[in-house]
């Protein structure tokens, strides 16, 4: 599978300007069987979680759910309303493999890329929901290239705002289809810029604030936590991750 990272990969990595959040091809054939030690691990999880009090799960549902490097998911977190972005809302996607995100969601990123495409800009989706289990692999992998500086480029499973399904990274053909800084030289993300918030979408990770949400600036990556709050978050001076702080469910679901 001809996939994102693989062209990734020969992108300029040394660059300073060049900052990745990668996802990485996923398919059976490439699942890795977990040792006996990760079993065990995982046997420990399971256990915690049945000692969790029902409705904590539910409550992940919430778009207004704090994730980041200290706020985590439960690796058996998945949503329940996830629909596929190009069969039912028209979004393009990249690679072969069918990308969805929670429904509410996807019925406004394909609102917001129509009318972008009206504007003349085009908007293709790289990646959306990731499963505990894609980001683990995906983790590893990038581990076991990059060392510890993967750390620095992609969230650790269970951190990621990806297995929200709210979460959804863009790219186009000027910014080569990759996830890089170089996206934010484009018209569309100029346009993203003025109305994003629109379709209740918000840029996850800005500019000059890594000391806060914990990732260097990610000019591809929106998340969705709907056109009332985007809408007070555009009208404040609040980043998300100030916003969700603040106000948002910070329940370690
Ligand atoms: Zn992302």
């Amino acid at each position: 599978m001809l996939g994102l990272v693989e062209k990734g990969i020969a992108a300029p990595i040394a660059s300073s300007t060049f900052a990745a959040e990668w996802s990485w091809p996923f398919d059976s054939a490439t699942k890795v069987s977990p040792s006996r030690e990760d079993e065990a691990s995982k046997d420990q999880e399971t256990k915690e979680q049945a000692r969790k009090p029902p409705g904590l799960t539910m409550a992940c549902d919430g778009l207004d759910v704090l994730v980041d490097r200290k706020h985590s998911l439960s690796p058996d977190y998945v949503p329940s309303d996830l629909v596929p972005l190009q069969e039912d809302h028209g979004v393009p996607t990249l690679g072969s493999e069918v990308l969805r995100l929670r429904h509410g969601a996807a019925e406004n990123l394909g609102d917001l890329i129509e009318d972008a495409a009206a504007d003349a800009e085009e908007l293709v989706v790289a990646s959306a929901y990731r499963s505990y289990e894609q980001q683990q692999l995906s983790h590893q992998r990038l581990i076991s290239v990059f060392g510890a500086d993967a750390f620095g480029m992609s969230a650790q499973p269970g951190h990621s705002q990806h297995q929200l399904g709210t979460a959804v990274d863009f790219t186009n053909a000027a910014a080569g289809y990759l996830l890089w800084r170089s996206f934010a030289n484009t018209s569309a993300y100029s346009w993203l810029e003025h109305h994003a918030w629109e379709y209740g979408f918000v840029l996850s990770y800005p500019r000059g604030k890594k000391e806060q949400t914990g990732y260097q600036w990610e000019p591809w990556h929106y998340r969705y936590v709907g056109v009332k709050e985007a809408t007070r978050l555009q009208q404040s001076d609040l980043s998300l991750q100030e916003f969700l702080e603040r106000e948002g469910n910070m329940t370690h679901c």
